[in-house]
Parts: C-alpha cells; sequence; structure tokens
C-alpha cells in the first residue's frame, strides 16, 4: 500500500487500522479505503444502539 495518498489536493497516509469507505468525507484517503487520521471518535445517534447503522464516524467532514 502506497503511504502517500491525495485527499483534497494535499496528501493523505492512510491509517490501516482504520479502514473507511466514506470517500465524501474530507479525511478520507481517496486511492485507498483507508481514513488518513491518526484516531477517530465514534459515537452514536440512538439513546440505546442496536444495530450497526446506530453508530457514527464523529470525526467526518464534509468533502468539497
Ligand atoms: S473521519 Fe470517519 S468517515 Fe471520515 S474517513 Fe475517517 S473514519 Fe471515514
Amino acid at each position: 500500500m502506497d503511504n502517500i495518498c491525495t485527499n483534497e489536493g494535499k496528501s493523505c497516509t492512510p491509517n490501516s487500522a482504520i479502514s473507511c469507505t466514506v470517500t465524501n468525507c474530507a479525511h478520507h484517503c481517496k486511492d485507498v479505503n483507508y481514513c488518513g487520521l491518526n484516531a477517530i471518535e465514534v459515537g452514536t445517534h440512538e439513546a440505546n444502539p442496536t444495530e450497526d447503522q446506530c453508530t457514527d464516524c464523529r470525526s467526518y467532514r464534509k468533502y468539497h
């Protein structure tokens, strides 16, 4: 895997510990399906989460 990928025209180092397919996130390394952050925060929008759909990446930022 390449160490340097692009993300909004800037270099992005894929974090192999954080696999992600949300390509419209500003932190996504577009060339590979990994996040470029060192760490992310995961949370939930539900009072009592029961499925994976109940969880959210709170580090998501809109890609523009
Ligand atoms: S911040 Fe979250 S949604 Fe965005 S690329 Fe990283 S893991 Fe994916």
